[in-house]
């Protein structure tokens, strides 16, 4: 057994132990509610070789000027936690009635990056983080000097790491703090194609895929709003709210207005995220110019953020390590699926709660827009 294929929560949950079964749950479910289904076929196939699929279903008017897009698995392995989000609303007859009757276009997207998902990585394919892929590669990409630093001691030659390692990393957070480590480790980079946080040198499938999604939208959408779920920052079942946009006060105070004034910003400090760049949802105001958009990203808190890094660095060990003994194999991606995702029910009763209010009060908001 692995952390890929680990026993169902319950038998009726909206959660799942594997990416295939994840998929199959989204599937049947939208099916169950009439949905129009889409799904862009991934060109590998998964951990089992299974298909991978970026699925879309639109529940609702597809015609209608407002719509609301609610995406999991971003980042792969936290698909665990957006596709239960998904499951659950799909499953909830009473709740898409009313969604029904609100008028507004629902397009769930399970598995924005589903060979992370199956794969129980962070990362697509080819190894980037797909929320600071979103870059001009033709002009010069951020640098990113802390990580340049770090690079060497973050993906070590064993693990796990030695002794010497563990005392370096632990000396630089003690000298320049831990909110200078998360920023240099996770502010993302461009340097090292086989470390954490890298952005790539292209737009990845991911992107391209999204891209066309949102494009093929831009002369219907008026009104676009955002939930895009992430996990692994923060207090544990804590769903911080996460302006999804620009650097803009005027996106910053809608934002607000829809989910309250408790929503953060990446950069003004406010956030548990360190300032990015490369961000996925930039692409919408790409793709759809004439489109008023709203998004944030519902971060759920998992572990504490050493204990994140570290099962990233031990991700990315293995990436390099493809033929590491398969008991560490194991406990690694047991490690990676525990820092994104607590197995308890009260963290999924928790994720599901507050995943659906947020999507009520982006369905109230955008009645009105
Ligand atoms: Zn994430």
């Amino acid at each position: 057994m692995n952390a890929t294929t680990l026993p169902s929560p319950l038998p009726d949950s909206p959660f799942s132990s594997s990416y295939a079964e994840a998929r199959d749950k989204f599937l049947a479910a939208a099916q169950g509610r009439g949905a129009e289904l889409d799904s862009h076929l991934h060109p590998l196939t998964g951990f089992h070789g299974e298909p991978l699929a970026m699925d879309v279903a639109c529940l609702g008017d597809a015609s209608s000027p407002r719509a609301l897009l609610l995406s999991s698995a971003c980042h792969g392995i936290e698909g665990y936690c957006g596709s239960g989000v998904q499951v659950a609303l799909l499953n909830d007859a009473e709740r898409c009635r009313r969604y029904a009757a609100s008028g507004i276009a629902i397009y769930l997207v399970h598995a924005i990056n589903p060979h992370g998902f199956s794969f129980g990585r962070r990362v697509t394919e080819d190894n980037v983080d797909l929320n600071r892929n979103t870059q001009d590669f033709t002009a010069p990409l951020p640098e990113n000097p802390g990580y340049d630093e770090l690079a060497a001691l973050l993906v070590p030659d064993t693990w796990p790491p030695s002794a010497a390692n563990e005392a370096a990393i632990a000396d630089f957070i003690e000298r320049r703090g831990l909110a200078a480590y998360q920023a240099a480790v996770s502010g993302g980079q461009y340097r090292h194609p086989e470390g954490l946080f890298f952005g790539g040198h292209a737009p990845t499938w991911s992107q391209r895929r999204m891209r066309e999604f949102l494009r093929a939208h831009r002369e219907v959408w008026r009104h676009l709003g955002w939930i895009d779920f992430h996990t692994g920052l923060g207090p544990n079942g804590h769903g911080e709210r996460i302006c999804a946009n620009r650097d803009d006060a005027a996106a910053l105070a809608r934002t607000r207005a829809w989910w309250g004034e408790g929503v953060t910003s990446i950069y003004d400090g406010s956030s548990s995220s360190a300032p990015l760049t490369g961000l996925l949802w930039l692409t919408v105001q790409q793709e759809c110019p004439d489109t008023q958009y709203t998004g944030m990203a519902l971060e759920y808190g998992t572990e504490p953020v050493p204990a994140v890094i570290d099962a990233l660095r031990a991700s990315s060990w293995l990436g390099v390590h493809p033929d590491a003994p398969p008991a560490l194999q194991a406990s690694i991606r047991a490690q990676v699926r525990r820092a994104f995702y607590t197995e308890t029910e009260a963290w999924r009763e928790a994720i599901v709660r507050q995943g659906l209010a947020a999507i009520d009060e982006a369905i109230c908001a955008l009645q009105v827009a």
